[in-house]
């Protein structure tokens, strides 16, 4: 089969408006944020896929999943388009994307049993704006909230910024339907709990396109209650400060939905009209009054039992009105590609990796130190630090920032930049056995470590693979790693 045959094929499945061909949009759906730069100076190296199609029924997802696994077809699923990790990626002749923007529908709301079910093509902002209509959350909110889709937050395992109290993805997906390469529709029935096996969720969960198409989500509903936020914000002396305070509110049991510690150059960016070069605590506790009040207690106990490292208490409206305007929406994100046209800047690249308590201070200042000393560009940096946003009883992330002067050629930029900084980051993290990844996905720019990352367990990923996809048409090259993706990956 060629281009031409296999866009012939699709033309007898689905109606013209299902199927996109136009050559801009072709070039866009090549690769995604990873290669922003890249991408924006015209300089892409990857192949274009065939088509985007975007199918209106589930039926329609199973078919074209079978014709594409009977002929060897690539297929890259989409949703919102904000991957960060090469997701998005093209790295085949013969590719489909397979795009969500018909599987729009909100299907139910059940605020009874404290559910709602959508379509993955739904945009999170947009249930969200329903469910708080009748006083209720979903709890997620990832920055990407206005603009990413349940299909593509589902198979990257996000997280949202509240995440301390309503958890990730995976603590709010009741059910979900799902669909094959062999054209197989799966349902995940929508039950509390249950014991029947293992989770079978979660191989749909986290599969970033590379094992199945999710169709359908359903997830949890929490009550929601804004009128008692709180806020509280800390000038600490430095990031292990920070840190011990996060374990100290965490072990002891309270669930703030935000809990996060900055290093001076990250809370820089952030809090510039008051971080005073300093490292920043912050935290927001939400919920029943009588939760938000206890969660304070608890936060200012910790907050006291570590007051040799507080330098200054912060007006917690600053910390509120800084929230407010956290979120991305889909003009920041043309905003910012607009300025690269003109700009050799790069700003907002990052790596998130999570290890248990002690390590994470210990990967933080090697990958410092030795980005400092063995970055051979470290002297075009303009920012380097990172935050802990996500917390847990046993550990935390650290998310990895760094913006630089581009002195190369656009298609030299991330071989030369963000290829070597990543390395560093990831090097550490799995030197000191966290995990290299916390919640961007894989992607197709971290798939050289997938092996070491999961050590012995990598056999039960790969089986996974062989099982569902056995003629590997599902994202070539994501997660799992490919010789013949190398050439695009250095
Ligand atoms: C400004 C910005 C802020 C961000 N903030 C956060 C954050 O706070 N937390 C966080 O976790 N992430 C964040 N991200 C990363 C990104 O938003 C998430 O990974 C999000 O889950 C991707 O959703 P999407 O709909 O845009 O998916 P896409 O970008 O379209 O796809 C992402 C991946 O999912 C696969 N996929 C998409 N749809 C399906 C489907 N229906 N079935 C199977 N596979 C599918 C794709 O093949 C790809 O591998 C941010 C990104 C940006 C640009």
């Amino acid at each position: 089969m060629n281009r031409e045959t296999l866009l012939a094929e699709i033309k007898k499945m689905l109606s013209a408006d299902q199927i996109n061909t136009n050559p801009d949009d072709l070039y866009d759906a090549s690769a995604d944020r990873y290669k922003k730069y890249a991408k924006v100076r015209k300089v892409l190296n990857v192949p274009q896929p065939v088509a985007i199609v975007y199918p209106k029924s589930v039926h329609e997802v199973s078919r074209l999943l079978k014709f594409c696994n009977e002929n060897g077809i690539n297929v890259i699923p989409r949703g919102g388009k904000t991957a960060t990790e090469g997701g998005l990626e093209n790295w085949k002749e013969l590719t489909l994307v397979i795009d969500a923007l018909y599987l729009d529908k909100i299907l139910k709301v059940d605020y009874y049993n404290m559910q709602a079910t959508v379509q993955a093509g739904v945009p999170l902002q947009q249930l969200e704006d329903v469910v708080r209509e009748m006083g209720f959350t979903t709890g997620h909110s990832p920055q990407s909230k206005p603009v990413a889709k349940f299909g593509g937050l589902v198979s990257t395992r996000s997280i949202g910024q509240f995440s301390t109290l309503y958890g990730g993805i995976e603590d709010m997906v009741v059910g979900l339907e799902c669909v094959f390469p062999n054209g197989h529709i799966a349902r995940i029935k929508n039950v509390s709990r249950r014991a029947g096996g293992p989770d079978i969720r979660h191989i749909a969960i986290g599969n970033e396109g590379t094992l199945c198409y999710i169709t359908e989500v359903t997830v949890k509903l929490f009550k929601y209650f804004p009128q008692n936020n709180a806020f509280y914000g800390y000038l600490i002396k430095d990031v292990e400060t920070g840190i011990s305070i996060l374990r100290e509110v965490m072990v002891n049991g309270y669930r703030p939905s935000v809990a996060r510690v900055y290093s001076e150059g990250d809370a820089g960016q952030h809090f510039y009209h008051f971080h005073d070069g300093k490292c920043v605590l912050i935290f927001m506790a939400e919920g029943n009054a009588d939760i938000v009040a206890a969660t304070g207690k608890g936060i200012e106990a910790a907050v006291e039992k570590f007051s040799a490292g507080i330098l200054k208490k912060v007006d917690s409206k600053l910390i509120e009105d800084w929230f407010n305007h956290l979120n991305w929406s889909q003009k920041d994100i043309d905003d910012e590609i607009e300025g690269m046209k003109e700009q050799d800047y790069h700003a907002g690249f990052t790596t998130e990796i999570s290890a248990d308590w002690e390590t994470i201070p210990l990967i933080y200042n090697n990958v410092m130190r030795r980005i400092r000393t063995e970055f051979p560009r470290a002297k075009d940096l303009t920012l380097l630090g990172g935050h802990s946003s996500h917390s847990y009883i046993n550990g935390t992330n650290m998310y990895f920032v760094y913006n630089y002067k581009i002195h190369c050629n656009p298609e030299d930029e991330l071989r030369i930049y963000h290829h070597p900084l990543q390395t560093i980051i990831v090097e550490e993290t799995l030197k000191l056995g966290g995990s290299m990844c916390h919640h961007h996905g894989i992607g197709k720019y971290r798939n050289e470590w997938t092996k070491e990352e999961h050590g012995s367990a990598y056999y039960m990923l790969e089986t996974l693979k062989k099982a569902f996809d056995p003629n590997g048409i599902m994202n070539f090259g994501t997660i799992f790693p490919q010789e013949d993706g190398k050439k695009y990956q250095k």
